[in-house]
């Protein structure tokens, strides 16, 4: 579980204040962090261990359990913000556990019920619903077309891959309905939307560094769950992330890209095709991979930090290809940390798609500028 799910966990109304919960990070090493819930927000602290053997937050005091550990500070906070009450408890299956009970994969289209129009999009009209009169979904009605007709097969076995995908940083996809068209795409609700709107007149405008990289963070989670699949998204964009509650980032459009008309599609004269995030190799010569999502990766974080500006703002996408081409990269924008553009954007954004990093280290480099972020605006604390 990700700092941000704990936070979400914690956050809920009903959870009484001290109530914690104790997470690996798979990020950085199986390391294990204390969450804990005080008055108006979440604390985390860092559980080390000693040559694996005991268990500490302070070095003052050392315990042979992790049990041991709460129940010492169950007793008195002893420099935690707050001494601990209750472990927090998640009090109904994840949504998703519930569908994979659901052997469905095709279901009818009469078992949607349609609320409201969420969205437009390129190749979509977006809906929020309920499937089966309980589960909340959003109702993704691709228009009619947009498919080239022989690629309505290729697209159900790109789906049916998607579809056992399962991480908390990528879109869930439940199900569809392929029968006739127009084709639905099913999938997990979010909350806030699309991460472009978010931060652009969202409460995303409101956010601090830490927070920013942490989504970051997130995206790279989801990614790099795709890369160890060998799946390459191809259409990395804050478009084409989705917002959920306490602020959860979850990457969803990946693999339709490579299944939409190929005219619309078309880097060279396609008006849709998104230039600005893509590769040059990718653009140029059609050479999509994770490099080329790495790249994409890099225009991301160029999103959020700036609130969603358009990347290479004075220049059309004809101009900012042949100036990518010739070596030119966007300069920090403003606010923007040096270890940030020096260390991680300028990296994803290398000419030789093979000294891009991998998203595994960008997610381990990002969690832990988050750390050394968060705690200036102190979110890691220290017990002592
Ligand atoms: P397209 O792929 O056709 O461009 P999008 O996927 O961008 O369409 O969806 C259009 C809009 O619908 C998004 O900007 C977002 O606001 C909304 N939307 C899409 N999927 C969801 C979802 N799962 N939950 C909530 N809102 C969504």
């Amino acid at each position: 579980m990700n700092r941000s799910e704990a936070e979400k966990w914690l956050f809920r109304a009903e959870i009484p204040i001290g109530a914690f919960l104790v997470r690996f990070n798979k990020a950085s090493n199986c390391s294990l962090s204390l969450s804990l819930k005080v008055v108006d927000k979440v604390v985390h602290y860092r559980i080390r261990q000693l040559h694996n053997d005991k268990y500490f937050i302070t070095r003052r005091v050392m315990f042979c359990t992790i049990q041991e550990l709460i129940d010492y500070y169950q007793k008195n906070a002893d420099g935690l913000a707050q001494r601990l009450s209750v472990p927090c408890v998640c009090p109904h299956p994840p949504v998703t556990k519930y569908l994979s009970y659901k052997e469905e994969w095709e279901i009818h289209r009469n078992l949607l019920q349609f609320d409201k129009k969420l969205g437009m999009g390129n190749f979509s009209e977006v809906w929020s619903g309920l499937w089966s009169n309980s589960v909340p979904v959003a109702i993704k009605i691709l228009k009619p077309g947009a498919m080239k007709i022989m690629k309505a097969e290729k697209f159900v076995a790109e789906a049916q891959k998607i579809r056992k995908f399962s991480h908390p940083n990528l879109l869930h996809l439940y199900a569809v309905c392929t029968l006739e068209e127009p084709i639905y795409i099913v999938t997990e609700l979010m909350k806030y939307g699309a991460l472009l709107d978010y931060m652009r007149k969202g409460d995303g405008q409101y956010l601090k560094l830490p927070q920013l990289i942490d989504m970051a963070a997130q995206v790279a989670g989801g990614m790099a769950y795709l890369e160890e699949h060998s799946y390459i998204h191809r259409d990395l964009a804050a478009r084409n992330i989705l917002v959920g509650e306490s602020i959860i980032c979850k990457v969803a459009d990946f693999g339709l890209a490579c299944v939409i008309k190929k005219d619309i599609y078309n880097p060279q004269d396609g008006t849709k095709f998104p230039v600005k995030w893509t590769a040059p190799e990718a653009a140029l010569y059609n050479k999509f991979s994770i490099k080329s999502d790495v790249w994409s990766f890099g225009i991301v974080i160029y999103e959020l930090i700036t609130f969603g500006r358009m990347p290479y703002p004075c220049m059309n996408n004809h101009e900012a290809l042949k100036a990518v081409k010739h070596g030119y990269r966007m300069p920090p924008p403003m606010g923007c940390p040096c270890a940030l553009y020096s260390g991680i954007m300028l990296s994803c954004w290398e000419r030789e798609p093979n000294n891009r990093p991998t998203f595994e280290l960008l997610q381990f480099l990002l969690e832990d500028y988050f750390v050394v972020s968060a705690e200036r605006e102190s979110g890691y604390r220290s017990a002592d």
